[in-house]
């Protein structure tokens, strides 16, 4: 792969387009995951409101997918009145959800998202249980069944970790038997204290020890075998190649490899909005205490700080990018016609020009 050079990037550092926008509607959330601190320090909620004074800015800057997550968006009170208010506005919604209350929802989720992605961490209950601290897993199962009987059939998210890494195929047959369309594998980001509102320092046992990485070695060999049809179709969504960069990532973090090399100039068509309001170039890189919505969202993105941030992004001087479990590319050239709709955003690489939001790299 060829490095991208600052030159490869819209050269203005002022954004006036940014056709994908993440609303984290609640800090809260409803699971109790070991790899995250969301659950035991989250507090704010998004408001209606707030979301009314962010529309003009949307249109301002041609935003056409909105993608909902958290936290837990679905424990938030008035998440439908919400996406009602963001989708006649004519914007495109995307739901990522830990699946808990899926079932409830499932025929309103349905009505209002083009796409949903459930984010599912055990093929069965006891891993279930063990990575999201809840005995939950039938539920989640529910929740995908019921959301693809309503009309939107949901894909699944695999954050791979030590405690499920042995369970990959078993993802597989799982979200097959699930009713979801699709099922996508993620490293766990173990090394950036951003990620997950995490508070203090990442303590939890959840990155492969070096005694795993032969194992993991043979389950991807062994994948790529038995699942060729599953990989050829976009079921699963990542190419063997892709995937076996998870293994790559964990063996860097066990000091016997290099990072697996990223590619990423998400903060030149995507921001992430957090509950409070404050604007973020990434999920994993904080933006400037100064970038806060009530000032305006063009102003928060073009202010001196976030350009700034920006520009060490492009010129790869973050260490957070080095290690990136999901960092994304998109061709930036209008002649290109980019297609920035959930259906396009979640489709298989290779059935599309290269980009999944955020469950896999751009590469
Ligand atoms: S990782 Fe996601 S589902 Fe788990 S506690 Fe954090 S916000 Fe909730
Ligand atoms: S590579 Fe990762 S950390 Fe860096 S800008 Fe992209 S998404 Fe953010």
């Amino acid at each position: 792969m060829t490095a991208p050079t600052a030159s490869s990037y819209p050269t203005t550092p002022s954004l006036r387009s940014l056709p994908l926008v993440t609303l984290y509607l609640t800090e809260r959330c409803n699971s109790r995951c070991i790899s995250c601190d969301y659950w035991q320090h989250g507090r704010a909620d998004m408001t209606p409101e707030f979301v009314s004074r962010l529309l003009p800015s949307l249109a301002q800057l041609g935003t056409r997918t909105i993608l909902i997550s958290g936290g837990e968006p679905l424990i938030h009170p008035q998440w439908a009145l919400i996406a009602e208010q963001l989708r006649a506005s004519g914007l495109r919604l995307w739901l990522l959800t830990s699946g808990l209350s899926l079932a409830k929802h499932a025929v309103r989720a349905a009505q209002l998202f083009e796409s949903i992605t459930v984010s599912l961490d055990g093929s069965n209950r006891n891993t279930y249980a063990a990575i999201r601290g809840l005995d939950a897993f039938d539920k989640v199962c529910a929740g995908i069944r019921a959301t693809a009987e309503a009309g939107v059939t949901p894909s699944v998210r695999v954050t791979v970790q030590r405690a499920n890494y042995r369970e990959m195929a078993g993802f597989v047959e799982l979200a097959r038997r699930s009713g979801a369309r699709q099922v996508s594998f993620l490293a766990a980001d173990v090394s950036n204290p951003h990620a997950f509102g995490r508070m203090a320092g990442f303590a939890a046992d959840v990155a492969l020890g070096p005694l795993d990485l032969p194992h993991l070695e043979r389950i991807l060999a062994t994948m790529e075998r038995a699942h060729a049809k599953d990989f050829l179709s976009g079921f699963i969504a990542e190419s063997p190649q892709k995937l076996r960069r998870i293994l790559q990532y964990y063996a860097a973090i066990c000091g016997v490899g290099a990072y697996p090399p990223t590619r990423c100039n998400a903060p030149e068509f995507s921001a992430v909005i957090a509950a409070d309001g404050h604007v973020n170039p990434c999920f994993f890189i904080p933006g400037p205490a100064t970038a806060q919505v009530d000032g305006g969202l063009v102003t928060a993105l073009n202010s001196e700080p976030m350009a700034a941030l920006r520009t060490d992004i492009r010129e790869r001087r973050r260490p957070e990018c080095t290690r990136c479990v999901c960092s994304m590319w998109r061709d930036l050239d209008p002649a290109a016609a980019p297609d920035w709709s959930p259906a396009a955003l979640t489709r298989p690489p290779h059935t599309r020009a290269a980009l999944t939001l955020p469950l896999s790299d751009g590469l």
